[in-house]
C-alpha cells in the first residue's frame, strides 16, 4: 500500500492542498446483526447508506423490531440529499419507513431493492414522502456534491451493490453485504474486475466491508449448490408433496426450488404474504422465470396429487404467526401435515431465532412430517463472505484506511485483525462501533466525536416505546408484580377501603396469602401515620405505599418485583 500511495492522485493532492474531510457516521450494525445505518458527509452534506431493523433479542419482551436511533438524521434532516440502498433485506431497508416521516430525501437502489423497500413504504402509508430512484447495475449517480458508484456484488437477496463515493479524500467503498459467489444463479457475479480498476486508477482510501462471517475460515459455497441438493432430494421423494421454506427475498433459493420442482413434475404454490408478493415482483422485474402454467393457487392443491405439489412458504425463522409455524401447530388454514408430507426448511436461523427454529421442527415432527434442514442436509448455504472472501477484497482493494461494519464486537474484531495481516497499517484500522463519527482527512483517519445511536424499539402499531417501558416488561417477565389498592378519605384522614395487596407472577418465600397480609399491614401503617402528619395530596400518599410496599417486599423475600400503588381519594 505504501508503495502505491506513493504515486496515487490523493498522495498529489496532498502536496498542494488541504482537502475537505470526509466523515462516516455509523447509526446501527456495528456491535449487533442488523439495524444497518450509516452516513457518509462530503462537504457538509449527508448520504445514508441503507436504514435497517433489527429483529428483537429474546431480553426484549414484547418488541417486535428495533431500529437505529434517528436523532442526529432528524437535526440534520436538511443537509441529507439521498439515501441509497445497498439491497433489500429488512436489516437493510425495513427502517425506511419510520426514517421517511422525519425525512424527505430521494432513494437510490436496484429495481428489485427499491422494489423490495417501496413496498413497506406503502404499506406505512408514506408513499408520498418518498421517491425511489432506480438504479442499474455499474451506474454512478450524482448525489449532492459527490459521485456514487453502484457495483454489483453476489449476496441471498439479486441485484445487491457494493457502492463507492467518489469524495475529495478518495473513493469510499462499501461493500455492502457480500460473498464472491463464482457461479451465481443468474450469472451475475461481484464486479471485482471493476472494484479492481478502482483500486488501481484511482486508489481506495477507505473500505468500509461486511463481517458477519469473519470468523469463519474458507469461501461460502456458492448459492448453485443447493440446487443440485434440491433436484437429488426432490427426485428421491417421487409422490410425495413437499413444502419448502426459505426467506420470501431469497429470489435465487426460490429459483432453485421452482426450478427443482418443474424437474420432478410439480407445481408451484406460495404461502404467506410476503412470498407471494415477492414472487410477483420478481417475476415482473424478470429475476425470476417460471415455465408457464408452473404457478398455481394455493387453494389449488388439493385438487392435485401429492407428487405434483411444491409450496413455498414463509416462516423459515420460526416466526409465531407465519406459515410454517401455523403448519407445525396444525392451524394452517390450507395444508394438513401428515406422515407423508416432506419438509425442507431451506434457512439458518438467524442468531435469536435458534428456539422458534427448534420448536417449529418439533412440531412438524409431532405431525408426522419428514423434515430435511441444514444440520443434516446442504439445503442452505450463507450470503456472506468468510475469512478467504474478505482477504481476497482486501487484496484487490488494497485500502489506506480499513474500518469492519455488519457484525457483532466479535466479527468487527476478527475482520481488523485480517486487515492487518493483509497488509493495512494498523493505525489506519479503525474497529468502530454503533454512534462513532470517523474522520478522514489529509492526515489520515480517526474517531471524531459521537451522535446518539441507542435502540430504538418498536411495538406493533404503538410505534417507539421507550427504555423505561421496556425495563418494565423485564421487571414484569423476571419478578412479576406486587399491587396494592386503597381507598383514603382526605377530609376524615382515613383508609376507608384496604389496602389490599396483590399479586401477578411473583413468588415469595412464603405462603403468597400471608405475605399479602402482612404486606397490606404495613402500607396501611404507613398510610396511618403519613395521613396523621397531615399528608392530603394523593400523589404524595401514592409514593408513601410505594415507598411502604417495596421495603416490605425487600427486606422479606431479597426480590424486585414491579412496585404498583394504586391509592385513591373517595
Ligand atoms: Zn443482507
Ligand atoms: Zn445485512
Amino acid at each position: 500500500m505504501l508503495q502505491r500511495s506513493s504515486s496515487s492522485p490523493i498522495s498529489a493532492c496532498l502536496v498542494a492542498e488541504r482537502l475537505a474531510p470526509v466523515r462516516v457516521i455509523f447509526l446501527g450494525g456495528l456491535g449487533e446483526i442488523g439495524r444497518n445505518c450509516a452516513i457518509v458527509e462530503v462537504e457538509g452534506r449527508l448520504i445514508v447508506i441503507d436504514v435497517g431493523i433489527m429483529f428483537p433479542e429474546p431480553d426484549m419482551p414484547g418488541v417486535d423490531l428495533v431500529l437505529p436511533d434517528f436523532t442526529f438524521l432528524r437535526e440534520n434532516a436538511d443537509r441529507v440529499d439521498g439515501i441509497v440502498l445497498t439491497h433489500g433485506h429488512e436489516d437493510h431497508v425495513g427502517g425506511l419507513s419510520y426514517l421517511l416521516r422525519d425525512l424527505e430525501a430521494p432513494v437510490y437502489g436496484s429495481p428489485l431493492t427499491v422494489g423490495l423497500a417501496a413496498h413497506r413504504v406503502r404499506e406505512a402509508g408514506l408513499s408520498n414522502k418518498a421517491t425511489f430512484i432506480e438504479v442499474a447495475d455499474g451506474e454512478t449517480v450524482r448525489i449532492g456534491p459527490c459521485d456514487v458508484e453502484f457495483i454489483p456484488v453476489t449476496h441471498s437477496v439479486p441485484s445487491a451493490m457494493a457502492i463507492a463515493f467518489h469524495t475529495p479524500q478518495g473513493v469510499v467503498l462499501h461493500s455492502g453485504d457480500f460473498k464472491l459467489d463464482l457461479n451465481p444463479v443468474d450469472g451475475r457475479r461481484t464486479d471485482l474486475a471493476r472494484i479492481g480498476e478502482l483500486a488501481r486508477t484511482k486508489g481506495i482510501r477507505l473500505l468500509l466491508s461486511d463481517s458477519t462471517n469473519a470468523e469463519e475460515p474458507g469461501f461460502t459455497e456458492s448459492e448453485s449448490t443447493v440446487g443440485v441438493t434440491l433436484r437429488r432430494l426432490f427426485a428421491m421423494r417421487a409422490g410425495q408433496r413437499i413444502v419448502v421454506a426459505c426467506f420470501a427475498s431469497h429470489l435465487h433459493r426460490i429459483q432453485q426450488v421452482v426450478d427443482a420442482a418443474h424437474a420432478s413434475g410439480r407445481r408451484i404454490a406460495t404461502l404467506g404474504r410476503s412470498m407471494k408478493n415477492n414472487v410477483d415482483l420478481a417475476r415482473r422485474l424478470g429475476i425470476l422465470t417460471m415455465p408457464p402454467g408452473s404457478l398455481i393457487d394455493i387453494t389449488e392443491i388439493d385438487s392435485l396429487p401429492p407428487g405434483e405439489i411444491c409450496v413455498l412458504s414463509t416462516g423459515s425463522q420460526g416466526e409465531p404467526m407465519a406459515a410454517m409455524s401455523l403448519m407445525a401447530a396444525g392451524q394452517s388454514k390450507w395444508l394438513d401435515l401428515g406422515d407423508d408430507d416432506v419438509v425442507v426448511l431451506s434457512a439458518h436461523p438467524i442468531p435469536g431465532n435458534e428456539w422458534s427454529v427448534g420448536q417449529v421442527i418439533n412440531g412438524l415432527h409431532r405431525r408426522g412430517a419428514e423434515v430435511i434442514h441444514s444440520a443434516h442436509e446442504p439445503v442452505h448455504v450463507s450470503g456472506h463472505a468468510r475469512r478467504g472472501e474478505l482477504s481476497t477484497l482486501l487484496s484487490v482493494t488494497s485500502p489506506d484506511c480499513f474500518v469492519p461494519v455488519h457484525g457483532e464486537f466479535r466479527h468487527l474484531k476478527h475482520h481488523a485483525a485480517l486487515a492487518e495481516t493483509m497488509g493495512v497499517d494498523p493505525s489506519n484500522v479503525i474497529q468502530a462501533t454503533d454512534g462513532d463519527v470517523i474522520r478522514l482527512d489529509d492526515r489520515g483517519i480517526r474517531k471524531e466525536s459521537t451522535v446518539p445511536a441507542g435502540y430504538l424499539y418498536v411495538d406493533g402499531a404503538a410505534s417507539d416505546i421507550d427504555h423505561g417501558i421496556l425495563r418494565d416488561r423485564q421487571v414484569l417477565a423476571s419478578e412479576g408484580m406486587v399491587m396494592v389498592v386503597a381507598s383514603v378519605d382526605l377530609q376524615t384522614r382515613e383508609v376507608v377501603a384496604g389496602p389490599e395487596v396483590l399479586t401477578r407472577g411473583w413468588a415469595g418465600p412464603t405462603s403468597e396469602e400471608l405475605l399479602s397480609v402482612e404486606a397490606a399491614a404495613s402500607v396501611a401503617q404507613a398510610l396511618k401515620s403519613s395521613l396523621a402528619d397531615g399528608n392530603a395530596d394523593i400523589e404524595g400518599l401514592n409514593r408513601v405505599a410505594r415507598r411502604a410496599l417495596g421495603r416490605f417486599v425487600g427486606t422479606r423475600t431479597r426480590q424486585k418485583p414491579m412496585i404498583v400503588p394504586v391509592i385513591v381519594a373517595t
